[in-house]
């Protein structure tokens, strides 16, 4: 008969063996800790994720930050605490006798996501190069940084596509270009006339301009496809076109009178920009100021976008449907902050990879 193994944290409560994913677990039923013998941590994240080799982790644990106030069950050794990972205070206390681990209660769920969360680090701590140099110098646009979609972000690039082929079909005639904004572009005079309230939805896939569509495609792309991966399919597609909408109604508003069309998807793409920065909080985006190429955090990068739509506004430049941009943006914070809490519930990788406890090298 083995000894009872006790709890190294509350000492006088004894283990009970437990079963996880097929391998053997010591729980302590008063705190919650898990106590994982010799490979048995790695087996069960390995069974977490196909693409972790196992013993990936516990033979190559981080930092080793010091003996911890906790000993072994097995063999009474002091237990010395431990990074799991890089770039994430993720801590485990291994005893380096015999190679067990103990995970805390509130560890374990970042414990079983770790290599989904190591992968993603991988991905958001990469540094700027000459080629992202190159890429933002020649198009002016940034690069993004942050965790790589699981699922294929069908939507965003049926979007991309319906965007590209409208424009291929009535922008390179001027007679049917004409035609086009006449119909379907967004004129505020036309719907305070009690006409056209189709252009709401028509404008947002109507460019006037090859860079236009392809700025605003760019975008789409970076962002569309982390939040359609968050969000699923269908509510992502809704709340771009809600979004889009929405743009549209604070332009009219902000435009009584005007006879100047307004088309482009950035409305929609604005209020993407909104959820993204409340839901992707330690992604990043380079920003180019002339050649000094730098990392920003995501809200940073939105502040400035914000502020040069603000001063645009404010000076009176024309071209550019300001109010549009900064009406979706606004709409898309206030969907980002109504919807954070069930979005990272349902997609708690996330809301491990927003949390204080990743380490980001900008
Ligand atoms: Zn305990
Ligand atoms: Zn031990």
């Amino acid at each position: 008969m083995p000894r009872s193994k006790r709890c190294p944290h509350c000492t006088h409560q004894t283990l009970q063996v437990n079963y996880y994913h097929g391998e053997e677990v010591d729980v302590c039923r008063q705190c919650g800790g898990l106590w994982f013998e010799k490979g048995n941590l790695d087996a069960i994240i390995a069974a977490k994720d196909a693409r972790v080799e196992q013993a990936d982790f516990t033979d190559n644990l981080g930092q080793v930050l010091g003996p911890c106030d906790r000993h072994c069950p097995d063999c009474a050794r002091p237990l010395q605490t431990c990074h799991l990972l890089p770039d994430y205070h993720l801590d485990v206390d291994v005893c380096l006798q015999c190679d067990g681990a103990w995970v805390e209660r509130e560890s374990v769920s970042q414990v079983s996501k770790s290599s989904a969360i190591k992968h993603a680090l991988e991905s958001m701590n990469g540094g700027v190069s000459w080629k992202t140099w190159v890429f933002q110098f020649l198009l002016r646009l940034p690069v993004e940084y942050n965790v790589k979609p699981r699922s294929t972000p069908w939507v965003t690039w049926t979007l991309i596509a319906l965007n590209t082929l409208i424009f291929l079909l009535y922008a390179f005639d001027t007679r049917t270009f004409n035609a086009v904004i006449t119909h379907f572009a967004l004129s505020p005079a036309a719907i305070q006339a009690g006409d056209a309230y189709w252009t709401f939805l028509t404008a947002v896939f109507l460019h006037g301009s090859l860079l236009h569509l392809a700025g605003n495609m760019y975008f789409l792309w970076v962002v569309g496809a982390n939040l359609e991966d968050a969000l699923g399919k269908l509510r992502f597609l809704g709340l771009y076109l809600f979004c889009g909408v929405a743009a549209g109604v604070v332009s009219v508003l902000a435009n009584l009178g005007s006879t100047i069309p307004s088309v482009g998807a950035s409305g929609a793409i604005a209020g993407l920009f909104g959820m993204y920065a409340l839901w992707f909080p330690n992604a990043s985006l380079t920003f180019m100021f002339f050649v000094y190429q730098k990392k920003l955090a995501v809200y940073w990068y939105f502040a400035i976008w914000l502020a040069l739509n603000l001063f645009g506004m404010l000076a009176g430049g024309q071209g550019v449907d300001y109010w549009a941009h900064i009406g979706g943006f606004v709409v898309g914070l206030a969907l980002g902050a109504a919807l954070r809490r069930r979005v990272w519930a349902a997609n708690p990788l996330l809301a491990h990879l927003a949390g204080p406890e990743v380490q980001l090298r900008r």
